[in-house]
């Protein structure tokens, strides 16, 4: 059966607190596994060694909220290899244009077990039968890249952290998506800018401009009450789900 599972790991931003974390998205796909960004907390749900295996790593940008635990993996890799419980390097995705700047933080060729690997706007991949398609989303303070996944039963899209800078753009990306893992930093009340983050509103536009089947919240503030979004963004789009911890999405 092509069933694919989604854990959110961490849906919170800029620091994890009491049992949430900083972002960081398990999918799991026949034998495979996508692990998109790495944020601060993650890796204590992750089940070693078994997610180890088949495990390719996404890092959407660098901000270290994004990949603060990647360190924590590599040692994970490095040690389950000794005990020869992992025969396979893990895979990582990295942004290609700015990693001069945290090559020497994130790469690793030493007490790890991984192996490494560009990621540039439009570039795809093939694992199993699903295509992933990164893009830069143009509406971050850096660049940030989507990660469309698909095949021929489902689209799913994560957006990374973005804005509503190019949002007519995103409207048609996203087009018809089985599901949109959306960012949503902020609630209208924040009177925020939403150039480089969006509001739950922005995110329930999103979803429901470019008729997605369905939109997942994440990347909250912390300090606020999650449902609080749940409420804004159900005022514009009805099938939404707050991201939380463990609470696994499956699409079929
Ligand atoms: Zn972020
Ligand atoms: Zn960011």
């Amino acid at each position: 059966m092509n069933k694919l599972v989604i854990t959110p790991l961490g849906t919170i931003s800029p620091y994890p607190k009491d049992n949430m974390n900083c972002p960081g998205y398990l999918i799991e796909y026949h034998d495979q596994k996508i692990l998109i960004d790495c944020g601060s907390g993650i890796t204590r749900l992750l089940n070693f060694p078994h997610d180890l295996k088949n495990l390719n790593v996404i890092i959407t940008h660098y901000h270290k909220d994004h990949f603060a635990d990647i360190g924590s993996l590599q040692y994970a890799s490095f040690v389950y290899h000794n005990l020869g419980e992992l025969n396979n390097k893990i895979k990582i995705y990295l942004p290609k244009k700015d990693i001069g700047f945290n090559k020497k933080a994130i790469i690793s060729n030493k007490e790890c077990y991984a192996e490494y690997y560009d990621i540039e706007d439009k570039k795809i991949i093939k694992l199993d039968d699903l295509s992933i398609q990164f893009k830069d989303n143009k509406s971050h303070t850096i660049e940030s890249f989507m990660v469309k996944i698909e095949n021929k039963d489902f689209k799913i899209i994560y957006t990374s952290d973005i804005g509503t800078t190019n949002f007519n753009e995103l409207i048609d990306y996203c087009a018809n998506a089985d599901l949109i893992i959306c960012e949503s930093s902020f609630l209208e009340k924040h009177n925020a800018h939403t150039n480089t983050h969006m509001t739950a509103k922005d995110a329930a536009l999103l979803a429901k401009e470019s008729y997605a089947k369905k939109l997942l919240l994440t990347h909250f503030w912390p300090e606020e009450d999650k449902t609080l979004y749940l409420k804004e963004a159900k005022l514009y789009y009805d099938n939404i789900e707050i991201a939380q911890e463990g609470n696994k999405i499956i699409i079929i």
